[in-house]
């Protein structure tokens, strides 16, 4: 069997055109959406995924506003920017890139967001909210992950999903999202005895372990949809430099009904789904005034 490939830029391409007339239409409301972004320190991959961040608000008709700090910051001053951030009335979306340096609490920054402008959803607010199963601002790569299941035809209802990953930005609220829909979920994580027992029952398996090419043919059910969340960069060998996924792409591909890729596969959707977020938040604001 050879896998369907579940193409995350078109898809993105797609909801990026749709996502862009509403942000025209927020504007010509007088209402421009505008995402603010915090990033702390100059680590090599947080800074690319700005850039994205940033270009990709710039092409939908999104404002952004970017802030950069070095890595001994005070966190204090990056809690006042936030605190500035949270009174303006022009921004409507707040994002702080992670990981932050040592000197920070995480929890206290992402908590200082105020809830409406929380796009990245990782406030407390918004994660019990999802956990209800009521409206709030989905963590975005877990949210773009079900997009991409939706629009792959991919039946969530009933299925047996696993997720590999338990971390608040991805497996868990990723767990919640496929519950949340109808399936029976499945969290693995580094503590689980005999991984490929679970991933061989599974429907649906979503890798979000951190390493590379970690799930392998022999590990997944023929037939099932396998969407890959990581993101690595190869260390050593002929491949050094070159980005893959947490699956085994070769052997997966080879066994699985789908597949998503890395890159093109989960990576453009997240970003797309920040962008959905924002404007959401924006036209909050409009639909208030
Ligand atoms: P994390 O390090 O916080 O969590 C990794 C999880 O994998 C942990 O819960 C751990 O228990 C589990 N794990 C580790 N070793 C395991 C093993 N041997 N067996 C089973 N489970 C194991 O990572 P994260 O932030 O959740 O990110 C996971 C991956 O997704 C990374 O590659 C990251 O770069 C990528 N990522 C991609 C996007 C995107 O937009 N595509 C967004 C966020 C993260």
């Amino acid at each position: 069997m050879s896998a369907r490939i579940l193409d995350g830029n078109a898809l993105s391409a797609q909801l990026r055109g749709r996502l862009a007339d509403d942000a025209a239409a927020l504007a010509a409301r007088g209402v421009q959406p505008c995402l603010a972004v915090i990033l702390v320190g100059g680590d090599p991959a947080s800074s690319v995924y700005v850039r994205n961040k940033v270009a990709a608000c710039e092409k939908a008709g999104i404002k952004s506003l970017r802030f950069d700090y070095p890595q001994d910051a005070d966190p204090a001053s990056v809690l006042e920017r936030i605190a500035a951030l949270n009174a303006d009335p022009a921004v409507h979306g707040i994002l702080v890139q992670l990981p932050l340096p040592r000197q920070f609490n995480e929890k206290a920054v992402l908590e200082a967001i105020a809830v409406g402008k929380d796009v990245d959803g990782f406030h407390a607010e918004n994660v019990g909210r999802l956990s209800q199963g009521q409206e709030a601002f989905f963590p975005c790569t877990p949210h773009g992950v079900m997009k991409m299941l939706e629009s792959a035809g991919i039946a969530v209802k009933g299925a047996d999903a696993v997720v590999i990953g338990r971390s608040n930005i991805v497996g868990k609220p990723m767990a919640v999202l496929l519950t949340n829909a109808g399936a029976t979920v499945t969290v693995c994580h580094s503590q689980t005895r005999d991984l490929a027992a679970h991933t061989r029952r599974a429907d649906i398996v979503i890798a979000a372990v951190g390493r590379p090419r970690f799930v392998t043919g022999d590990m997944v059910k023929p037939g099932a949809a396998v969407i890959d969340v990581g993101i690595n960069r190869i260390q050593d060998g002929p491949e050094a430099g070159k980005l893959c996924g947490d699956v085994d792409f070769a052997s997966v591909s080879a066994v699985a009904g789908a597949i998503s890729p890395v890159p093109g596969g989960v990576g453009p959707m997240t970003i797309t789904m920040l962008l959905a977020n924002t404007i959401e938040a924006a036209r909050r604001v409009a639909d208030k005034r």
